[in-house]
């Protein structure tokens, strides 16, 4: 009697089970389209028709040099350069406060004794203007404000102004060199150690080319730190820009190599190469820097050779200015983070130890926060 009701559970249990696993299976079946159907969908899946493979075997010879086909979708319109220091003025301004401010405040004391005189000095080596730029500066100054150590302060101001301008150099040629021999593009090889913000500069500089409606084509030669090659590819993609890298710790000099061949074959305005940054030792970097120029200079000349400093790092960032510029020629200086320090000063004593010029900084962590520089804008900023 028990055995036959045990028996009467099992059948039933199983009948349910079944029926529910059958159901299951069949809401399943229902929800798949029919497989002809089903075909279409996976052959479009597969096809990316918005991102079109690139047809190597049309070219074999650059079948083996991989570029990134930049997505169209998506493409930015970037800042135009030339407002961008106004625009980002108020962020010198604060961030330069410190300065400025200082300096006005003991001249507008009225009397300058010999305390005052050292208060200024004082607060110009703590701005990192460096030792021989503000001694000349104070030289200049105290000439010019001699009368009786009683001075004006809004004459003060205007010679402070003159004397940190004439420290500057308003003249001193600012632009890009981006213009290559007979009909070449220009190439820029971008050079500094790791975590100077070099990537985002490069990526930064694209913009601003691309803002000026120049045609620009990016190298990855970066290849030792992972991340690089797809930072800079990114970069790229937002405003069209194609991106050509090597294989992770391949040979950074090949890929300087294959990025102006591609500017070349293609007809690209400028080639703009990022570098790898490692200071390990000066002879290994000089090997590698030297080579990637050597190599690139087989098919091109580089035009510009910029070295990216972080501003914060003070002298840190002189000593990195100082080995760069034994290492390779540097045509112009990067200030990046300056928005993150209130040490402008160094805009100063870097332009001093390298005698190179200042040609852009960066303020900020925007796309388009990298202004060219502008002695004036920045002096005004300074003393605002
Ligand atoms: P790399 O190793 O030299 O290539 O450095 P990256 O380009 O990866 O930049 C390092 C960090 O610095 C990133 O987080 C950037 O956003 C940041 N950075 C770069 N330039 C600036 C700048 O002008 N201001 C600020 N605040 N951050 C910056």
């Amino acid at each position: 009697m028990t055995t036959t009701l045990l028996l009467i559970i099992i059948a039933a249990a199983v009948v349910v089970l079944g029926g529910g696993i059958a159901l299951l299976v069949g809401r399943g079946r229902a929800e798949l389209p029919p497989p002809s159907v089903l075909d279409e969908i996976t052959e479009e899946t597969i096809e990316h028709p918005e991102h079109p493979e690139p047809h190597l075997e049309d070219d074999p010879e650059e079948a083996d040099v991989p570029v990134a086909a930049p997505a169209t979708d998506t493409i930015e319109r970037p800042e135009a350069p030339a407002g961008r220091l106004a625009r980002l003025r108020e962020r010198l301004a604060r961030s330069q406060g410190g300065l400025g401010k200082g300096l006005l405040a003991v001249l507008g004391r009225g009397t300058l004794d010999e305390a005052a005189w050292e208060e200024l000095e004082d607060t110009l080596l703590t701005a990192d203007v460096g030792v021989a730029p503000t001694q000349e500066l104070v030289a200049n100054l105290r000439t010019r404000l001699r009368a009786e150590g009683v001075v004006d302060p809004a004459q003060a101001r205007t010679a402070l102004r003159e004397e940190l301008l004439a420290l500057i150099g308003p003249s001193l040629d600012r632009t890009l060199s981006t213009v290559g021999d007979e009909g070449k593009p220009g190439v820029v090889l971008v050079v500094g150690v790791n975590g100077t913000g070099k990537t985002t500069t490069v990526g930064r500089l694209a913009r601003v080319l691309v803002a000026q409606d120049r045609s620009v084509v990016l190298g990855a030669a970066d290849t030792f730190r992972a991340a690089a090659a797809d930072q800079l590819q990114t970069w790229g993609e937002r405003v069209g820009v194609p991106t050509v890298r090597g294989p992770e710790g391949g040979d950074p000099a090949s890929v300087g190599f294959d990025a102006v061949q591609r500017g070349i074959a293609d007809g690209f305005d400028v080639v703009l190469v990022d570098t790898a940054g490692r200071l390990h030792t000066k002879s290994g970097l000089m090997d590698e820097l030297g080579k990637v120029k050597r190599v690139i200079e087989k098919q091109a000349r580089v035009t510009e050779v910029l070295l990216v400093i972080d501003a914060t790092t003070g002298q840190n960032g002189l000593t990195q200015a100082r080995v760069f510029s034994e290492v390779v020629d540097v045509t112009g200086i990067v200030l990046t983070k300056l928005d993150g320090t209130a040490k402008g000063g160094i805009v100063i004593a870097v332009q001093r130890e390298l005698g190179v010029p200042v040609k852009f900084v960066g303020l900020g962590e925007g796309v388009d926060d990298l202004a060219p520089f502008d002695a004036e804008e920045f002096v005004d900023a300074l003393l605002a």
